[in-house]
């Protein structure tokens, strides 16, 4: 029987597909990847690509994002339920009234958000270049930030800015707990948590590196010599073990000890089977009104533009 790998190999050759994942994805299926990485260097990724089809291996938004930048290829995603309960907690009506509400205001979005959303969004960022493209405007410019409450309020705290905070968050995130950490601090003393800036505010202040999941990666690898607690969703320790193998990292465990909640459920409802399946079937699709894609190109590309030229 084929393995199915060797299958997935071959479709991908012969439809000239490549395959991009998230860092949170299941290991084999990062493994498979052509490219790993988080959602800025996917988008970069998908901006550059020559093959004919992008399989995105992550969630909905990210498979938008990849659409809206290349509206001419085709861009599958294994499962079409692998949503974001951050971009649910940011609907698109509801945010353009808040946006209306506030006239005068520059509007940064996240893109952990739908399509839609970013259409009325004057830059997109993401956790690795939020900090830095917030800092590009002057420091008294009005600015509405959205979804997430932990990213917009962590990034007023550093900068010293006051912008306006949607009040939205991301479920994985949301649930690790001050006393859980403190609790495995206890049992590992020496260790450094790692925590992404979609924690809570409370768990960020225990925090040794606070970062996106790239540069968190990227601080462990410049430091092997530590042993981690790694407060983001826990499918990034794969990469960072296969890049670390003689450093210890330990998953910071979720609130409640009876469930996986530090893994994000809508990433792990893609398997190498529908990776497989999609690349045959060439589906589902995913598919982006042209109207909401024609403006939400604009402040994606904005994003990409800031990061070049930031060296991001
Ligand atoms: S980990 Fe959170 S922000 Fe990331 S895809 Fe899952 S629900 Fe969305």
């Amino acid at each position: 029987m084929t393995d199915i790998r060797e299958e997935i190999e071959k479709l991908k050759r012969e439809k000239n597909a490549v395959i991009l994942g998230h860092y949170y994805q299941r290991g084999e299926v990062q493994d498979l990847a052509d490219f790993v990485g988080d959602s800025l260097a996917l988008a970069q990724w998908a901006a550059r690509t020559e093959a004919d089809i992008i399989v995105m291996c992550g969630v909905h938004f990210m498979g938008e994002t990849a659409k809206v930048l290349c509206p001419q290829k085709k861009v599958l995603v294994p499962d079409l339920a692998a949503g974001c309960s951050l971009a649910d907690s940011c609907p698109a009506d509801a945010f353009e009234r808040f946006v209306r509400e506030h006239p005068g205001y520059t509007v940064i979005s996240y893109v952990n958000t739908t399509a839609a959303v970013k259409a009325l969004t004057d830059v997109v960022v993401t956790s690795t270049n939020a900090r830095q493209i917030v800092e590009s405007f002057p420091q008294d410019e009005k600015i509405i930030f959205g979804p997430d409450r932990n990213l917009g309020n962590y990034i007023n705290a550093v900068t010293g800015r006051q912008m306006l905070v949607w009040d939205g968050a991301c479920h994985v995130h949301e649930q690790f707990s001050v006393e859980k950490i403190v609790e495995t601090k206890r049992l590992h003393p020496d260790a450094l948590v790692l925590a992404h800036p979609e924690c809570k505010g409370s768990v960020l202040k225990l925090a040794d590196v606070v970062g996106s999941t790239a540069a968190l990666l990227k601080y462990a690898v410049r430091h092997p010599e530590h042993t981690y607690i790694v407060a983001t969703e826990a499918g990034i320790l794969h990469e960072m073990r296969k890049q670390c193998p003689q450093t210890t990292f330990i998953p910071a465990p979720p609130s409640d000890s009876t469930c996986a909640c530090n893994e994000c459920s809508y990433m792990r409802l893609n398997t190498l089977e529908k990776l497989r399946d999609c690349l045959r079937d060439e589906s589902p699709e995913i598919t982006v009104d042209p109207a909401i894609a024609a403006r939400a190109v604009r402040p994606i590309e904005r994003m990409l533009e800031i990061s070049a030229r930031l060296g991001l």
